[in-house]
């Protein structure tokens, strides 16, 4: 069988989006006159969003689910998605129509002129907070400066990318996954198209802050060693500091005689280095954690059902 377009949506609780963009996304699909399967995976909704997609199931074949049982992540769905997708081109787009599921006809005829990988960059994001922008803005842009490879600013998840690359993204097996920052690693030609991003159709955002934060960690210890040399480097400063208090102390002592006011002093340098080591600690401690899961071994996710 021969699959033009699949098209991987991860589900957390979307129930009032799932109808809309089945509609927007089959219309865009039936312009394009391909070959094309949905592949609806829910992360462990907790409102009626698999109920809706068994139901769509029901009446159109192109319409695919993998139910997972319980919530593992946007990118681990994301992730299940492309091992189960039978497409020549893989679409990834978010459920909630921020990202214009119109968008993918430009995307697509911009793989037809040769490119494996068409992103969608923001222009402007509409409806959200000020401090999601802000915070958004802000990780994207340092990534980008404490990275060897490029990875674009301002992009999620939402692209299409060729076979050859879901292919590559399988065989990487890292856990902590950061699939945005995996691909521009992979390379081969990479081009983009701008839109602007759109207020959620319904229901709230499943990036809550905290998960935010996990998911920029995933993204800088997957392709930064910056964390770590930024430490070493202050440990060195440090020591340095350290150095010349010491030879001041000794040269106060054996020439100045008189004694050392530096209880003070003595006590902040003592305190300093104990968070610079702490810091430091910490630092190691995430990556040896990441190292742990991937020795670990553990499945990804665990499919509850599937209809693939
Ligand atoms: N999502 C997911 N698992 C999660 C959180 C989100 O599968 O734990 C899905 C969500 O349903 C949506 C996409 O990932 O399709 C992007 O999430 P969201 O719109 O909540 O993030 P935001 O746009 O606010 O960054
Ligand atoms: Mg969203």
């Amino acid at each position: 069988m021969n699959m033009d377009i699949s098209v991987i949506i991860p589900i957390y609780n979307e129930e009032e989006n799932i109808g809309h963009l089945y509609k927007r996304l089959s219309a865009v699909m039936e312009k394009l006159g391909v070959s094309y399967e949905f592949i609806f995976v829910n992360d462990g909704s907790r409102d009626k969003s698999i109920h809706l997609i068994k139901e769509l199931s029901t009446t159109h074949a192109e319409v695919k689910y993998i139910d997972f049982s319980r919530n593992f992540g946007h990118q681990i769905a994301v992730t299940a998605g492309l091992d189960k997708s039978a497409g020549q081109a893989v679409v990834i787009i978010d459920a909630d129509l921020q990202d214009p599921p119109e968008l993918i006809a430009e995307m697509y005829q911009k793989m037809k002129e040769g490119y494996e990988v068409v992103y969608a960059q923001r222009k402007s994001r509409k409806g959200e907070s000020f401090l999601k922008k802000l915070t958004a803005k802000a990780f994207y842009r340092i990534l980008s400066k404490i990275t060897s490879i490029s990875i674009p600013v301002d992009t999620g998840d939402f692209r299409i990318i060729d076979r050859k690359i879901v292919d590559i993204l399988k065989d990487m097996p890292e856990k902590n996954k950061y699939l945005r920052g995996q691909i521009s690693w992979i390379g081969f030609n990479q081009t983009y198209v701008e839109y602007e991003r759109d207020e959620r159709h319904g229901g709230e955002t499943g990036y809550t802050y905290r998960k935010m934060f996990r998911f920029a960690i995933d993204g800088i210890t997957a392709f930064s060693d910056f964390p770590m040399k930024v430490v070493t480097f202050f440990g060195f400063i440090v020591s340095l500091f350290a150095f010349i208090v010491t030879v001041f102390a000794i040269f106060s002592w054996l020439v100045l005689k008189n004694v050392v006011p530096g209880w003070t002093s003595l006590m902040i340098s003592i305190l300093f280095i104990g968070g610079i080591q702490m810091i430091a600690i910490g630092i190691i401690g995430e990556y040896l954690g990441r190292m742990n899961s991937n020795v670990r071994d553990r499945p990804l996710y665990i499919i509850r059902d599937s209809n693939i």
